[in-house]
């Protein structure tokens, strides 16, 4: 199961608990690598990103590092 897919099922499934959902959103969406921003700042916290890492060291956010 991909992330998205896995956002989807959350979506089907579990619209009852929305306390459940939006934790286990959360945590699949930061699975998914974003860019940092221009100044090198996670974009999900604003931490600063340290180089050679794949995960935001504040929030766990994955850090795409295309091209870096
Ligand atoms: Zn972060």
């Amino acid at each position: 199961m991909t992330n998205e897919e896995a956002l989807k099922w959350l979506d089907k499934h579990i619209i009852d608990n929305l306390d459940v959902k939006l934790i286990a959103s959360k945590a699949i969406k930061k699975q998914i690598p974003k860019k940092p921003t221009a100044d090198y700042h996670c974009s999900t916290c604003e931490a600063d990103i340290i180089e050679s890492v794949n995960y935001c060291w504040n929030c766990g956010q994955a850090i795409d590092r295309d091209g870096k």
